[in-house]
């Protein structure tokens, strides 16, 4: 499915007809143009023919908690992986933004394959129309999949505006969040935006050293720049900022660690989530008993503190194992 080819045929149309596709795919989610009957009939037999709806996705769904990873075909043959954690009160999909990533996080496998390209916004939708059409509402987007959003700005943006239109998914902008490593520039620009989004940044160390030997982009956006940035968001904005950290065993999990993370974290709209690592290779995950006194430090730092489930590990679908496993 081309919805960018889609849309251009229907610019020979008036406006009301992108409407109505609009509602027959992203909300009646109709497979076959035939079920489009808002249209006229000679309207329908050229979109069957120049429009195909059909999405090339190989899909596996977890034993351990029912989350599923599809592997979607693209047009030029790239694969882009994509996830729906189904819970029993909403539906999330973690949405890639581009076929692989440059910036090699070491704990990351997506980061392994290097970038093949960014992806365009409509390739970002039809990872959510996919799990749409078989299980009905999407409530949640994460932009989280394979990919560095912010170094796709322009297309992850229409993308999350598509989300959010109330003529498609109407997803809530509350219920739609964005998570950078730090770039640095993404940052100030979705503070200048009109779009009520959630900011999540992979933190993952306490110190620069440390930092850039895990991310290595953060050389080039130094902690001390990062937090400019996000003081700058937070000024704009007034909205939380959900600071990611992936605890890995005798890395980034002492006490020292914990308390320096917890100074970096004095601001009232800043709230860091412990994140279990998911096996890539190259680490290993830290204790319960770690990962316990490490919250319980941060906790009486006074700082805002919760842990993110996983889910999807059995099929490589968890945080950092998008990519080619
Ligand atoms: S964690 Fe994100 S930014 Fe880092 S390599 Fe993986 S996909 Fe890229």
């Amino acid at each position: 499915m081309n919805l960018g080819k889609l849309k251009k045929l229907l610019a020979n149309y008036p406006d009301y007809r992108w409407d109505q596709v609009k509602r027959a795919v992203f909300q009646e989610l109709i497979t076959s143009w035939e079920e489009a009957t808002a249209l006229p009939v000679d309207l329908r037999t050229e979109l069957a023919e120049e429009a195909s709806l059909g999405i090339n996705a190989k899909e596996v769904v977890s034993l351990q908690d029912e989350t599923r990873k599809a592997v979607i075909k693209l047009e030029d043959g790239s694969e882009v992986e994509t996830v729906l954690m189904p819970h029993k009160t909403r539906n999330t999909v973690c949405v890639s933004t581009q076929v692989g990533c440059s910036l090699n996080c070491k704990f990351c496998m997506t980061g392994k394959m290097g970038l093949v390209r960014n992806l365009e916004y409509w390739e970002m939708i039809v990872q959510a129309l996919f799990f749409a059409r078989e299980i009905g509402k999407i409530d949640n987007i994460v932009f989280m999949g394979m990919g560095e959003p912010f170094l796709n700005y322009e297309e992850f943006v229409c993308a999350a505006e598509f989300f959010n239109d109330e003529k498609t998914f109407n997803i809530g902008a509350r219920n739609i969040s964005v998570s950078t490593v730090g770039v640095v520039e993404g940052i100030k620009k979705l503070a200048d935006a009109d779009l009520q989004i959630n900011l999540a940044v992979s933190l993952h160390a306490p110190t620069n050293e440390l930092r850039s030997s895990l991310i290595p982009v953060n050389r080039k956006y130094p902690l001390e720049e990062l937090f400019e940035a996000i003081d700058y968001y937070l000024e704009q904005t007034n909205r939380k900022v959900m600071f990611e950290y992936i605890l890995l065993k005798d890395i980034n999990d002492s006490k020292n660690d914990a308390r320096r993370l917890a100074n970096l974290m004095k601001g009232r709209l800043h709230f860091v989530n412990l994140i279990n690592y998911n096996p890539t290779g190259e680490f290993q995950a830290s204790s319960e008993e770690k990962k316990e006194s490490f919250k319980k430090i941060l906790e009486n730092e006074g700082v805002k503190v919760g842990e993110r489930q996983s889910f999807g590990e059995d099929i490589k679908g968890a945080c950092g194992q998008l990519g080619k496993n």
